[in-house]
């Protein structure tokens, strides 16, 4: 106890003066560290909270741009919204995507949606505004690919090595959430289903949703992608059916 107070005496002795924060010139107070001394901080408590935030927002602001990078999301895509949806026509499937996205990260959310319509319905807006939504307010990745680009990357990787095919098809079954923008837009080869298909099953085998996007009716789709493909998308996913006199006029 006196060897206690003897070294407390001491320490209080030795207490160096007061610095000034590197950052904001103010006062700062040195602390006492049992197995090393006195010590003084860099900088003062709120300029120590402040820089901590900035660094967070940096690292945030990283992860946010790496995300957008690797979401497949280009150009124009990037700034589909549901705040520049001009939802008027189909004020029901507008509701119903932006619940889906601000939901997303419950639980509970495993099923996909397949938004069905003829061109110009606004579906590639919608689905471009789910991801959006869920990068920039989850930072959870999303990846987006165009049908005609996911076949030219299977036939790509194939050629590259069976290794490159194999990762190809491990990002599109394990990501968070994929979208494939148009698909059936073109009558797929034997070869293609059956890589097709092997995504589709082991994202349905892991419970990750799919957001397709097509213009064509799911009947019709069987004959492009094959009938298991199709069937099991329609299991996955909710079927939603859009309509516009033409979206895309509209909005110009
Ligand atoms: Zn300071």
């Amino acid at each position: 106890m006196k060897q206690l107070k003897e070294m407390t005496k001491a320490n209080i002795e030795n207490r160096p003066p007061s610095q000034i924060c590197t950052h904001c010139a103010s006062t700062i107070e040195p602390f006492f560290i049992e197995t090393i001394g006195w010590k003084f901080p860099s900088v003062c408590p709120p300029c120590d909270q402040e820089l901590t935030e900035k660094e967070q927002k940096i690292t945030s602001q990283k992860e946010l741009h790496d995300l957008l990078q690797k979401s497949g999301l280009k150009g124009k895509l990037l700034t589909h919204a549901f705040s520049n949806f001009k939802h008027s026509e189909s004020p029901q499937v507008f509701q119903l995507a932006k619940s889906y996205a601000i939901t997303f990260i419950t639980p509970d959310v495993h099923h996909g949606l397949m938004l069905f319509g003829k061109t110009g319905t606004g579906k590639t807006h919608l689905a471009c505004a789910i991801a959006n939504h869920i990068i920039n307010q989850n930072r959870i990745s999303v990846k987006f690919i165009k049908s005609i680009d996911l076949l030219f990357q299977i036939r790509r990787a194939m050629n590259i090595n069976t290794d490159e095919e194999l990762k190809f098809i491990e990002q599109l079954a394990n990501c968070p959430l994929l979208i494939i923008d148009d698909l059936g837009s073109e009558k797929i080869t034997d070869w293609a289903q059956q890589v097709f298909y092997k995504i589709i099953d082991d994202r349905d085998i892991l419970g990750k949703p799919i957001i397709i996007t097509t213009n064509i009716d799911i009947r019709d789709l069987a004959n492009r992608i094959g009938e298991r493909t199709a069937s099991r998308l329609a299991s996955m996913c909710k079927l939603v059916a859009m309509s516009s006199k033409d979206y895309r006029l509209k909005t110009k």
